[in-house]
């Protein structure tokens, strides 16, 4: 998220009762560049805060209704998506009341008149200090996605599967609706990389996550690499039968399909085993591994049948929801 315009200013929220003084912090700040929007209480700014995340929240100590020690305590209660660099007003001057401010939540002081020299080069300091958290905020980012993505086919990876299968079973479970994932597996992947070489069978990996990713929901389905040419393809609110639907066009797709390396045309076929279930209302006998255990067997099962096939198991609410070792479709070549 970035909330900073193109020059790096921040919105800033102003809560000061005193007309005059709301004013002048107004034109000084607006002179800045900065965008301002003042309040003449507490309560009216964190009534506003609630609405709209400020960066910046300048205030005034003494205020009818919320002060502005209650202003920088509520701020600081309020689940915020960022954090809120707090300057307090003040005539106050005695070093307790300094603490009292800071100890409530605020950053900073200013003292009342406030000199606008002074004031400016308080909020300069602040910009420096969102600027700073905003570049963590995007390197730690940066580091979330390299943890969860795999270097080559650039598709999640084994970690995020471990993260993210069991919130996917949870809500499914929780809001009683279907779920569905497949193992796809490129069948003998082996002879590609003896045959062309490793570097053919990387360029075959990234392909074939581009025609997982093209053929899949972009912002409900998604899909990691499970072990070296396994991919598990995760389906929210699809059933096992949607599911095989989607792998067999899948399937027929890749089997056709060209992977130029080199000018040399390489032809592969996948295999799929498919485990999920409509709509289940408990989480008895529901995991992640019982969910891939079953993906895994059917696809097994592709590979003795001669491999480039569909197979799919599901789990039914009237079997005490147990995985029925049933098979739902089979496409045989
Ligand atoms: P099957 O049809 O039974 O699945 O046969 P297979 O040859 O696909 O399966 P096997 O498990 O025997 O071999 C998998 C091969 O995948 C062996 C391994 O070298 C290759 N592999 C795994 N990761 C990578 C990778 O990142 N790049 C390349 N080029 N090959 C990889
Ligand atoms: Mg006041
Ligand atoms: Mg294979
Ligand atoms: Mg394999």
């Amino acid at each position: 998220m970035n909330i900073s315009d193109s020059n790096g200013h921040f919105p800033i929220l102003v809560a000061e009762d005193d007309p005059v003084a709301r004013k002048i912090l107004e034109k000084t700040l607006i002179k800045e560049g900065h965008e301002v929007v003042s309040v003449e209480n507490g309560r009216k700014a964190f009534d506003l805060f609630k609405q709209r995340f400020f960066p910046i929240i300048l205030t005034d100590w003494m205020m009818p209704e919320m002060d502005g020690i209650e202003l920088c305590r509520a701020v600081r209660n309020h689940q915020a998506s960022g954090y809120v660099f707090i300057i307090i007003l003040t005539s106050k001057d005695s070093k307790d009341d300094i603490v009292t401010g800071l100890n409530s939540g605020a950053d900073d002081y200013v003292n009342k008149p406030f000199n606008p020299p002074e004031l400016k080069a308080r909020i300069k300091t602040c910009m420096r200090i969102l600027e700073l958290e905003r570049s963590l905020k995007e390197a730690n980012e940066n580091i979330r996605i390299l943890s969860i993505t795999d270097p080559l086919t650039k598709s999640y990876n084994r970690g995020y599967i471990t993260e993210c299968l069991p919130k996917e079973i949870n809500r499914a479970i929780r809001y009683e609706r279907a779920l569905s994932l497949m193992l796809c597996d490129i069948d003998h992947f082996k002879k590609v990389n003896d045959t062309y070489g490793h570097q053919a069978g990387d360029q075959v990996l990234i392909e074939v996550v581009h025609s997982i990713k093209d053929s899949i929901r972009q912002d409900l389905d998604w899909t990691a690499r499970y072990g070296g040419e396994e991919f598990l393809i995760v389906l929210p609110e699809t059933g096992p039968q949607g599911a095989c639907i989607l792998a067999e066009r899948l399937r027929n797709s890749i089997s056709k399909y060209k992977f130029i390396f080199q000018e040399k045309a390489i032809h592969i076929t996948c295999s799929f085993g498919i485990s999920g279930f409509d709509s289940v209302t408990s989480d008895e006998n529901i995991s992640s591994e019982s969910l891939i255990n079953t993906a895994d067997k059917y696809l097994y099962q592709c590979k003795l049948e001669g491999r480039n096939r569909v197979k799919a198991g599901y789990m039914d609410k009237a079997q005490s929801l147990k995985f029925k070792d049933k098979l739902l479709i089979s496409n045989d070549q």
